[in-house]
């Protein structure tokens, strides 16, 4: 294996790395059928970080299998925390996490990998590698797992194609616009059908018409079955879309509304 590859596969755990599985809408719809519990549950999580910080405070909440969850709140309120609890890149100093029917508070390293199987994750700075082409960028967590070629030449094809990029898989990230090196982060977070999709401020550093047709790529993703929870500044896609708000300030949740908006005053 590339020293490269296995470098950032170590250091960022963002693929599943052993799920055969192209993007395929069918097979997140299959899964989702057999799925009875809650796709995300914490129960009075609370985390406190080691200079005292209160990032979270005592935060219950229940996602079920197909929300798109809308996560606002000012600067500080805490929302990066609660993503990286939900892929184990932090971990709560009170109370419980389960995500797909696990108890990944408790969870042992070793079996990480696992979790990160059913996840998607994009995050606002797109960390492709550069010296790499889009298809190779989306194949890393594939090759990781030793599929061969032509399999992975077939899901990343079809990942590509579900962003509008199949033309320029040979391209460099360096040779793409902010939107489409987004797009292939997507590709990327969803060539291993996952069936919840993390995303941080992913419209943070795109102008607002890409914004909108990034946020249009998310709506799709999430009409084929793929939970999403989306921590967001943006209040006009917010407002338009009126999905599930929920507000975080000061590490406390303030609102959880249906077909909600931006406000969380
Ligand atoms: P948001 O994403 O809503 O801007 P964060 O989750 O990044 O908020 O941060 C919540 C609070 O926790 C902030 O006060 C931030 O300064 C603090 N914080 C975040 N990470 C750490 C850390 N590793 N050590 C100490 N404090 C932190």
């Amino acid at each position: 294996m590339l020293p490269e590859l296995a470098n950032f596969c170590l250091q960022n755990s963002l693929f599943a790395i052993n799920d055969y599985n192209c993007y395929n809408p069918t097979k997140v719809l299959n899964r989702l059928a057999k799925h009875t519990d809650n796709m995300i549950e914490l129960q009075s999580v609370t985390r406190i970080f080691p200079n005292g910080v209160r990032a979270l405070n005592n935060i219950s909440l229940i996602i079920n299998p197909g929300d798109f969850v809308f996560l606002v709140g000012p600067s500080g309120a805490g929302k990066s925390t609660f993503l990286r609890m939900l892929f184990r890149e932090d971990t709560p100093t009170e109370g419980k996490i389960i995500v797909d029917g696990k108890d990944i508070t408790l969870m042992p390293e070793s079996r990480v990998p696992y979790l990160r199987r059913n996840l998607g994750i994009v995050l606002q700075d797109f960390q492709l590698l550069k010296r790499r082409t889009v298809a190779e960028n989306v194949a890393f967590g594939l090759r990781v797992i030793g599929a061969s070629a032509a399999e992975i030449s077939n899901r990343v094809q079809e990942a590509l194609e579900q962003v509008g990029l199949s033309h320029k898989r040979r391209m460099f990230p360096t040779e793409l616009s902010g939107g489409e090196q987004q797009r292939v982060c997507i590709a990327r977070a969803i060539v291993n059908n996952p069936l919840i999709l993390i995303t941080d401020e992913p419209t943070g550093n795109l102008d607002p018409m890409i914004s909108q047709e990034i946020m249009q790529l998310f709506l799709e993703i999430n009409s084929r079955g793929t939970t999403i929870i989306m921590a967001t500044h943006n209040h006009n896609l917010v407002n338009k879309l009126r999905k599930r708000v929920v507000a975080l300030v000061d590490g406390q949740i303030i609102k959880d509304e249906l077909g909600g908006t931006y406000a969380y005053e």
